[in-house]
């Protein structure tokens, strides 16, 4: 009895560490205990920006609608054995940006909104997980479908007092010696926008010194091999002029490339021995919730979806060496499922008839919008052809209406009335895919971030660390005590 007790006792000493993780954690901020996994050395951390609950579950129920099945058609990464749940707080507002919410993912750390990888006096520059592996012998890929340099892709290599450095942010890019980046190109490699004097290298020349081929042709980044280069610049053949990102998935064709062709070059081009570290983001479902597009943004997570998948063929042939981590950095629009005007009923299947995002109408609007005295009726055809949008409501058609007038009239975000309205996007198609949101039964808050929690799912050796509520920083902690570095 004495010798069944003192092995219990034992048992318990040993397993307290872990559990007693919690609490301490609320307390110290610390990472709870936990070990390396020495098999690990193929890892993927997935960031849907601007995504959370609500979105995954909107694309699971635009799916079901497609499908017309009977209940969410559940995404690659929802069904990930384990799931946690993260708080987004940055260290100067209780709603993230981008830039300090991809600090904490990366570096994890709290840092004001707008700065990467620094503190907030903009003194101390933090590590990243991503530069620690590579000191450790890993190869780094950092993919986005938005610009190469926007504050996300650019939180894993650079350390800029403000995100809206681009040029000084491409420098860094072009020194980290990081294997791989792919996705979208670069805002201003040039320096055009730094008002810095002197030197003013093109961060392309320089990425090129430093050893970089850089490839933007379909034809050579489906024929890249781990031969041709030890460092590549991989960019979409199909760039928007003036964001640099890729386009919509709703809205590209055959001449651009998905999210998940570059995750799959990636793993080609990065596997070796040592291992490799791949960050993948989908940066427009973000930018398609700030327009409050739904349709558009459930298409890239779908786009994020499909890049998950290539991660999970790959770790079908490396089982115990890879992990599979998926997160948000924040949700986008407060998008939720459910509207005061549809009380408990919802129609996903609404969704299904939009054929291009807000942006791509904005083109159509544009054309409409020289006609003389244009109503309703004059758009009705386009209303219809793009959304299956039909039969206006009394209420309906008062919007579209003031809208149109707003628009003609180039109603600004200054005026809070209009700010509430349109947030500032393109009245007339902001008006319309809210229709077409709320008839679903899709209500939005916010043309901003919100705080609600992300989730966190992952797949793999280690991934139990990540079950549990946490803060958006132990995320990369926990990733590096299980890699066994030490940031
Ligand atoms: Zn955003």
């Amino acid at each position: 009895m004495k010798k069944l007790s003192s092995i219990l006792l034992i048992f318990i000493v040993l397993l307290l560490p872990l559990h007693a993780g919690g609490n301490q954690e609320k307390q110290t901020g610390s990472t709870p205990e936990l070990h390396a996994n020495r098999n690990l050395k193929y890892v993927f951390l997935f960031i849907g920006d601007g995504m959370a609950l609500p979105q995954i579950n909107a694309a699971e129920a635009y799916l079901m609608a497609k499908e017309e099945k009977d209940s969410p058609v559940k995404l690659s990464f929802s069904q990930f054995p384990v799931t946690g749940m993260c708080t987004t707080y940055s260290a100067n507002s209780y709603i993230t940006d981008s830039a300090a919410a991809a600090t904490a993912l990366a570096s994890g750390r709290k840092t004001a909104n707008g700065i990467l990888n620094m503190d907030e006096s903009k003194k101390t520059t933090f590590k990243t997980i991503a530069e620690f592996l590579h000191e450790k012998g890993f190869k780094i890929g950092i993919i986005s479908t938005v610009s190469i340099d926007h504050a996300t892709p650019a939180a894993f290599y650079a350390h800029q007092p403000s995100r809206g450095n681009y040029y000084e942010i491409s420098l860094e890019l072009a020194k980290s010696g990081f294997e791989f980046f792919a996705g979208g190109g670069l805002k201003d490699p040039e320096g055009k926008k730094s008002k810095k004097e002197g030197e003013k290298n093109n961060a392309l020349e320089e990425a090129k010194k430093a050893g970089y081929k850089i490839l933007n042709s379909i034809k050579d980044i489906e024929g890249l091999s781990k031969n041709d280069a030890e460092k590549v610049i991989v960019m979409n053949p199909v760039l928007s002029s003036s964001s640099l990102a890729m386009p919509y998935k709703i809205d590209r064709d055959k001449t651009s490339l998905n999210l998940a062709d570059f995750t799959k070059k990636a793993i080609e081009f990065l596997e070796n021995p040592k291992g490799f570290f791949i960050m993948v983001e989908g940066g427009k479902i973000d930018w398609a919730c700030h327009a409050n597009d739904a349709v558009a943004a459930i298409h890239d997570v779908l786009d994020f979806n499909s890049a998950v998948e290539a991660a999970l063929d790959f770790a079908k042939i490396h089982p115990d060496e890879t992990l599979i981590v998926v997160t948000g950095d924040h949700e986008t629009g407060g998008l939720t499922m459910g509207f005061a005007g549809t009380r408990y009923s919802s129609a996903f299947s609404k969704l299904t008839k939009q054929k291009l995002s807000f942006e791509e109408f904005n083109k159509i609007i544009d054309k409409y919008k020289e006609k003389e005295n244009l109503t309703v009726e004059d758009l009705l055809p386009v209303l219809k052809e793009n959304f299956g949008l039909e039969d206006l409501s009394i209420r309906e058609k008062d919007l579209l209406e003031n809208a149109i007038h707003a628009s003609i009239n180039n109603a600004t975000s200054q005026d809070e009335a209009s700010y509430l309205l349109y947030g500032g996007y393109e009245p007339i198609t902001v008006t319309i895919t809210h229709i077409i949101n709320n008839r679903a039964g899709l209500g939005w808050t916010s043309y901003s971030h919100t705080a609600v929690p992300v989730p966190v799912y992952a797949k793999g050796p280690g991934a139990e660390v990540f079950t549990g509520y946490y803060d958006n920083t132990e995320i990369p902690k926990r990733l590096s005590r299980l890699l066994d570095t030490n940031l």
